[in-house]
């Protein structure tokens, strides 16, 4: 068995544009203010809505 060698870890990228995003960047996780907006926008559209789950476990009798 060879020793396991930590996997390398990714760099992070703009969850929006996908470019790499510098440890360093003020506008962590995103590149830059713009993708920041853009993905505020996204929330407040509804994009990222948690998913209602439908209550079909609902049939114990009482
Ligand atoms: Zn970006």
């Amino acid at each position: 068995m060879a020793d396991p060698a930590p996997p390398p870890r990714p760099p992070r990228r703009c969850a929006v544009c996908s470019k790499p995003v510098s440890p360093d960047n003020r506008f962590r996780p995103f590149c830059s203010a713009r993708c920041r907006q853009v993905d505020l926008g996204r929330w407040l559209a509804g994009d990222y809505a948690i998913p209602v789950k439908p209550d079909d476990q609902d049939g114990d009798d009482v």
